[in-house]
């Protein structure tokens, strides 16, 4: 990476040194965007499997698309995003609440068990074990009760624990969580918390997008600090630094200077980078 700064706290040989053998992700000069305008660029390293790792940065710093890069929502416009041991199709991937989420006219319990569709296939009948299985989502994110309220009449905290047991249900290794906690009630927040820390005993990976500093800090052992690159990354006190959120801002307003500008247009090798199919 051309200039990775010099609050770079993990650098690339030094994070390849470590984790190469367990490495569940690796970025090679990832480069991620949008009508051929990078967003986020020149991502290197790996991240660990059983990483517990915050991706943080000011708006628009290319959060959001890190993720779509993972997941394969986007496709690179630049380098690569390697994954290893897992397929795409098998991520847990939550993405940023909105409100046309509760807009589905459909039931708690059914919203759930859609967490197994990618097992069993939509609309064929749940076996007793997977019914056991969706009994025990709902009960883990304190819902039990609750399972035929349609989900339109759900508290924003309701509806963010009814999307975590659908996570529960999908089982997988990765879990990518964008903003998780953005309108929610303290106690769902401590609650939803406590299963990600779960999740991560159980040697998931999860990689959370926050703007709460204070959350990480406490949290995130691991942290991605972004403004359109890696700014530093590494142990989650020495990426938060002054020095490195000071530059990560400063970062942030230039580009905010110039709106939609390339970045590194001339690198872009790709003709249409940008497909949807979600
Ligand atoms: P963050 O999640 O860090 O706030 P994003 O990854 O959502 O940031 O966005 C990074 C940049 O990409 C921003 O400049 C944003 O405007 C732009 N962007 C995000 N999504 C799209 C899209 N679908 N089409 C075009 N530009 C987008
Ligand atoms: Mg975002």
């Amino acid at each position: 990476m051309g200039d990775a700064g010099a609050g770079a706290v993990v650098g690339d040989d030094r994070l390849g040194a470590v984790m190469s053998d367990a490495a569940l992700i690796r970025f090679d000069n990832l480069t991620l965007g949008y009508n051929h305008h990078p967003a986020v660029h020149h991502l290197q390293g790996e991240i660990a499997a059983g990483s517990l790792l915050a991706v943080v940065g000011p708006n628009g710093a290319g959060k959001s698309t890190l993720l779509k890069g993972i997941v394969g929502e986007l496709r690179p416009l630049q380098g690569q995003v390697e994954l290893c041991g897992i397929k795409r199709e098998d991520i847990a991937y939550l993405t940023q609440q909105t409100t046309l989420d509760g807009s589905f006219p459909i039931v708690i319990y059914d919203f759930v068990a859609m967490g197994l569709w990618a097992q069993f296939g939509a609309f064929r009948g749940f076996s007793q074990a997977a019914r056991a299985r969706i009994a025990q989502a709902i009960e883990a994110v304190g819902l039990s009760g609750l399972e035929d309220r349609p989900i339109g009449q759900l508290s924003g905290g309701q509806l963010q624990r009814a999307r975590f047991a659908r996570v529960i249900l999908q089982d997988s290794p990765l879990v990518l969580l964008d903003e998780p906690y953005g309108a929610i009630d303290a106690n769902t927040v401590r609650d939803l918390a406590a299963l990600v820390r779960h999740w991560n005993d159980e040697g998931r990976t999860v990689i959370c997008v926050s703007h709460d500093f204070a959350h990480v800090r406490e949290e995130y052992p691991e942290t991605l600090l972004l403004a359109r690159e890696q700014v530093a990354r590494g142990a989650t006190a020495e990426v938060l630094s002054e020095t490195n959120l000071k530059r990560a801002r400063s970062l942030a307003e230039t580009h905010g200077e110039l709106p939609g500008a390339a970045v590194c247009s001339a690198e872009v090798t790709s003709a249409d980078a940008e497909h949807h199919h979600r």
